[in-house]
C-alpha cells in the first residue's frame, strides 16, 4: 500500500471551544470549521498545518467513543491518520496479512473522506486510521 503522509492527528477534547484556544490563539493555527459525524457521535474541528491537520474531537453523546476514551485515559491524542492512495487496496492488503481491523469496510469520515481504523493491538497501542480523500 502507498502511505502518502500523516493526514491528521486526532485529539480527544472535552470541548472544542476550549481545546482550540491553545492551538489557534497561542500557536496561531487557523481553525477551519466544525463538522458533526452522527454515526460516530462526535463533533470534529480541523486546524490545518501544511499537508496535515489537527483534528479536535468532542463527543456529542455521553456514550460516544470519544467520551469513553476521555473517561478511560483523559484528554489527549486519540488516533493518528495516514493518508493512503487507495483505501480498498490497503484494507485488502491488511486482511491478506492477517492484520486485525476495527473496520472491515471503509466508512464515512469528516470532509467526505473514506476512512477505516486498524485495531490498536496491531499497532503498539496507537489507534491508526487510514483515510482516502478524493
Ligand atoms: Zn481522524
Amino acid at each position: 500500500m502507498k502511505i502518502k503522509h500523516i493526514d491528521h492527528i486526532g485529539i480527544a477534547v472535552k470541548s472544542i471551544e476550549e481545546g482550540k484556544k491553545f492551538f489557534a490563539d497561542i500557536l496561531g493555527l487557523k481553525f477551519e470549521k466544525t463538522e458533526v459525524i452522527e454515526e460516530q457521535k462526535v463533533k470534529t474541528g480541523f486546524l490545518p498545518i501544511t499537508d496535515s491537520e489537527l483534528e479536535l474531537l468532542e463527543s456529542t453523546e455521553p456514550d460516544g467513543p470519544v467520551a469513553k476514551f476521555i473517561e478511560a485515559r483523559g484528554q489527549g491524542v486519540q488516533h493518528i491518520a495516514f493518508r493512503v492512495e487507495n483505501l480498498d487496496e490497503a484494507l485488502a492488503e491488511l486482511k491478506e496479512k492477517g492484520v486485525r481491523l476495527i473496520d472491515q469496510e471503509p466508512r464515512k469520515g469528516a470532509g467526505g473522506a473514506r476512512i477505516a481504523f486498524i485495531h490498536p493491538k496491531e499497532t503498539s497501542g496507537v489507534l491508526v486510521e487510514l483515510c482516502e480523500k478524493g
